[in-house]
């Protein structure tokens, strides 16, 4: 059952927050460990804006990043 607003307080704004994946690499001589690329490792949770509600990615029909 998808949601139409927060079950518990009707909002309709949340915050979506992911895993941030960072890879690096380690430099032999000064040992400075350095970011080369940087990924998404995808949704961890949704949280109603208002009242911090959990919910998952299947809780909606569609998430549009822009
Ligand atoms: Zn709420």
């Amino acid at each position: 059952m998808k949601i139409k607003k927060c079950r518990k307080c009707g909002g309709d704004n949340f915050i979506i927050q992911e895993t941030i994946l960072h890879e690096a690499a380690l430099c032999l001589e000064d040992k400075e460990l350095t970011v080369y690329k940087e990924r998404t490792g995808g949704i961890e949770k949704i949280i109603c804006k208002n009242c911090n509600t959990d919910y998952s990615e299947e809780d909606f029909s569609r998430i549009n990043f822009r």
